[in-house]
């Protein structure tokens, strides 16, 4: 496995409190991995601490691959309000030592600020702030973006250019993409790996893969014949059942031997007329890992 990036017991105290507990995050080359949790759950420090911003009190940050160049969007941007974006890329990209002065101008066409690429950032919008964010986050070509609850306080236009700009820049998986928000929907539509934090733990890491082959789930059969049916289950070693209605049992267990009940109720003469598998979905892992107690 080709982990860019890997956290060993990452632990962050700030006097008494722990932020951030014993995380291990592995984040593969390429992926765009989604770091969700509440506000407060330590997404922001953990980011931090990835990026070098603050050191961990514990553990450690490894980068298996070799240390990537790191692009960073924090929350909001920290722009040069009164100078121009094309002029706020440029400081960077030359403090960087890397690129020409056409690079900037491709990031403003990339972002969708060419037109206002010599206007104060000062006059800009939240999104076209949070754009410019990102146009800056991308100088210098980094291997690994981190992006701070980029969507926050963004309308829903502002919101689905993000979207779209976090998409484009994952197409040809040369990036790879670690992105917080709190807002799991929004996350499942750009990220495809999640890891769950709550008071600064990580409660659970999944790839959709994973969440779609997971053995978490029921099985939905309609069935004529809910005596037997349940008589053949039992004799299979299945107890974990529930009957809804006349016509309708839930299955919880050995949820991938579908086939093989779909068969022993047919030789029993039980007829099935609808089975389907119901995987449990990103919300629910999500329930699951940051439920109390
Ligand atoms: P949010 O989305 O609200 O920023 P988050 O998940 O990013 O939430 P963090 O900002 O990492 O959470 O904060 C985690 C906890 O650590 C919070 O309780 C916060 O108050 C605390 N914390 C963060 N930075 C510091 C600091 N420099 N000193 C003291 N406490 C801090």
């Amino acid at each position: 496995m080709s982990y860019i990036l890997e956290t060993k017991g990452l632990t962050k105290r700030f006097g008494g409190f722990t932020a951030v507990d014993h995380v291990d995050l592995h984040i593969e080359k390429g992926a765009v991995y989604g770091l969700i949790g509440k506000n407060g759950a330590g997404k922001t420090t953990v980011l931090r601490l990835i990026a070098g911003l603050i050191q961990p009190s514990e553990g450690r940050v490894e980068f298996p691959l070799g240390r990537p160049g790191i692009g960073i969007l924090l929350e909001t941007p920290g722009l040069y309000m009164n100078m121009s974006a094309f002029d706020n890329l440029e400081i960077k990209r030359i403090a960087l030592g890397t690129g020409s002065p056409a690079d900037s101008s491709r990031l403003l066409e990339f972002v969708g600020l060419s037109q206002w690429a010599h206007v104060r950032a000062g006059s800009f919008s939240l999104g076209m702030r949070q754009r410019l964010g990102i146009a800056l986050a991308l100088t210098g070509d980094p291997e690994l973006l981190i992006l701070d609850e980029p969507i926050n306080g963004l309308d829903p236009n502002g919101i689905a250019d993000v979207r779209r700009m976090i998409k484009d820049i994952a197409r040809d998986g040369r990036k790879t993409i670690l992105i917080s928000s709190h807002i799991l929907e929004e996350l499942s539509k750009t990220a495809h790996v999640f890891g769950v934090l709550k008071d600064g733990v990580l409660t659970g890491e999944i790839t959709e893969d994973e969440l779609s082959s997971s053995s978490v789930g029921y099985i939905r059969f309609m069935l004529d014949d809910m005596a037997a049916a349940k008589e053949v289950l039992e004799r299979m070693g299945i107890y974990s059942y529930q009957q809804k209605g006349d016509h309708l049992l839930l299955v919880m267990e050995q949820i991938h031997r579908s086939g093989d009940m779909i068969r022993e109720f047919v030789l029993n003469g039980v007829h099935v007329s609808g089975c389907e598998t119901i995987h449990e979905s990103l919300e629910d892992f999500y329930i699951g890992h940051t439920k109390e107690g």
